[in-house]
């Protein structure tokens, strides 16, 4: 049994309380370990330590090459110690191995995409008048909490903690309170190749207590927030206080629209992955498939198809496809959407049941779940659910399908399938969505900016716009010819 403890200062320490927590594997509820259950005193242990660092220097004002060098190591002590955090990725989260190591490898990816990134040409001039010269460079917001959620426990992490440290950021992290293992091998690895004590510190706990009180802390200047909106808001009201920066990833009820045009079988290959990737738990998920009139009948019929050949097992049995969800009380809110889609009058073409066969009986394991004949106003069509539930819906033309992709107050995500290149690009242009895909769905890139219109959030992760969101914009106006103004006679 793994004993996990909280990085502060350079050290690993239990919560002041000694309380500890259960860490259940999902494939069979088994308890993997027991973590140290921090509260509002050691966040603010943690804060204040961050602060310090921060105010110090000691990370801010070393050349970005060397913080750099700091971040390839990390990468290559990731890479070395793949498979074994992987392993453990699957054993805390429930998902499939195939999943992990590809998290893993992408996390790779972002810390060298910062670290090659931070040492690359910055700043702006700006051309005034004679004798001013006038500048524009960005500099570190200062110490940055942070807090994910479960559905991506190392990735989610490092998309925040690699750009906020390549900026010269100190900070606090905050995994989620179920899946701390792999941040804690993560912070394992930034022990081992030295950045400075205090610089990266990671505290356990609730979110209402530690993720609280580092939305609230006036010692803490900017946060960066992943998870469901409704958290992002209380987020949002926490952080009114000092003013603090806010970056905001939330959820989103994203819509998949295939035209009759589209090539068939990658349509519902896509569809597939949209919805059933990561067992749901995908923020970007494609959970509103959209299906032009003509097509919608061979489409469904295909897909359930499809759906019911998906390998629903351990995650780490190698012939999974579709793993357990993370929690029981997750496995029993995606339920009940289930039966709140029934009573709703929605049709129920597959699934909607708990899996507890061949030894699934102690998982939490929901079998792939498509709806039609759905209604805007239903909850299934409007809520975002966070599991394997498909809801599709009908549209009639291309105005129709626009108009029904943007009924949500979220706006995270969309896809579009159609052989024809002008109406994809028509269709994507009208979408009030900050990521979307053309004739595939999923694809994330560490050099493209993450991040929701409307309800899915404020800011955008990865890319240049995701390090930016780590830095404060300073203008600097120089005077070449050094007398006073004479603006003043005497
Ligand atoms: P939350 O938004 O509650 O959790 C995300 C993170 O925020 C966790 O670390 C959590 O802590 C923390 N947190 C919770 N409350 C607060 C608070 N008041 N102040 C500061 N931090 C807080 O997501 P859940 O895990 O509970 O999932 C709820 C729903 O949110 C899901 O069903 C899904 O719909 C959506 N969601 C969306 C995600 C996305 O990527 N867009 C990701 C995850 C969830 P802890 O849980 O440790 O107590």
């Amino acid at each position: 049994m793994m004993h996990l403890k909280m990085y502060i200062n350079g050290e690993w320490v239990d919560a002041a309380s000694k309380k500890t927590r259960e860490i259940v594997n999902p494939a069979n509820g088994e308890i993997i370990a027991l973590a140290a259950e921090g509260d509002v005193e050691d966040a603010r242990h943690a804060i204040q330590v961050a602060r310090q660092a921060f105010d110090s220097g000691v990370w801010s004002e070393q050349p970005p090459a060397e913080r750099a060098r700091y971040l390839f190591a990390i990468a290559d002590k990731l890479e070395e110690r793949a498979e074994e955090i992987g392993r453990l990725e699957t054993l805390d989260n429930g998902k499939p191995l195939r999943e992990t190591a590809f998290d893993v490898a992408d996390a790779v990816a972002c810390f060298r995409y910062y670290a090659g990134l931070v040492t690359k040409p910055d700043g702006q001039t700006y051309h005034v008048a004679d004798p001013m010269q006038a500048l524009v460079i960005r500099e570190p917001v200062g110490v940055c909490g942070l807090i994910v959620p479960w559905n991506y426990p190392l990735l989610m992490g490092v998309w925040k903690i690699a750009p906020a440290l390549a900026a010269g950021n100190t900070i606090v992290f905050k995994p989620s309170e179920i899946t701390p293992v792999t941040t804690i091998k993560l912070f394992e690895i930034i022990d081992e190749v030295g950045i400075p004590k205090g610089v990266a510190n990671m505290v356990l706990g609730a979110g209402a207590t530690v993720g609280n009180e580092l939305a609230e802390s006036h010692l803490v200047d900017k946060i960066s927030f992943t998870g469901g909106t409704v958290t992002g808001r209380s987020i949002m009201k926490a952080a009114a206080g000092n003013i603090k920066k806010i970056s905001l990833e939330l959820g989103g009820k994203s819509p998949n629209i295939v035209f009759a045009d589209a090539d068939f079988e990658t349509a519902v290959d896509y569809a597939l992955f949209a919805i059933f990737a990561n067992q749901g738990q995908v923020c970007a998920a494609g959970s509103r498939l959209l299906l032009e009139d003509s097509i919608h009948d061979r489409f469904v019929e295909r897909l359930v198809e499809r759906a019911k050949n998906i390998r629903v097992g351990a995650g780490d049995d190698p012939s999974t496809e579709m793993g357990p969800l993370v929690s029981q009380a997750h496995m029993e809110k995606v339920l009940h959407y289930i039966e709140l889609g029934k009573a709703e009058g929605a049709r129920l073409m597959c699934g909607g049941n708990r899996i507890t066969d061949n030894g699934r009986e102690k998982g939490y394991y929901v079998e792939p779940t498509i709806f039609t004949d759905t209604t805007p106003s239903m909850k299934i069509v409007q809520e975002e659910i966070f599991g394997p539930v498909l809801a599709i819906q009908r549209f009639q033309d291309e105005a129709d399908a626009i108009r029904i992709a943007n009924d949500t107050v979220y706006g995270l995500a969309g896809g579009v399938f159609t052989q024809d290149g002008a109406k994809a690009m028509r269709v994507v242009k009208k979408l009030r969505a900050g990521i979307t895909w053309i004739n595939c769905y999923h694809p994330t890139y560490n050099e493209a900016p993450w991040g929701g219109y409307k309800q899915s959030g404020i800011g955008r992760g990865l890319g240049t716009f995701g390090f930016d969101e780590f830095t404060e914009v300073k203008q600097i106006n120089i005077n070449l010819q050094v007398q006073p103004t004479g603006w003043f006679e005497n």
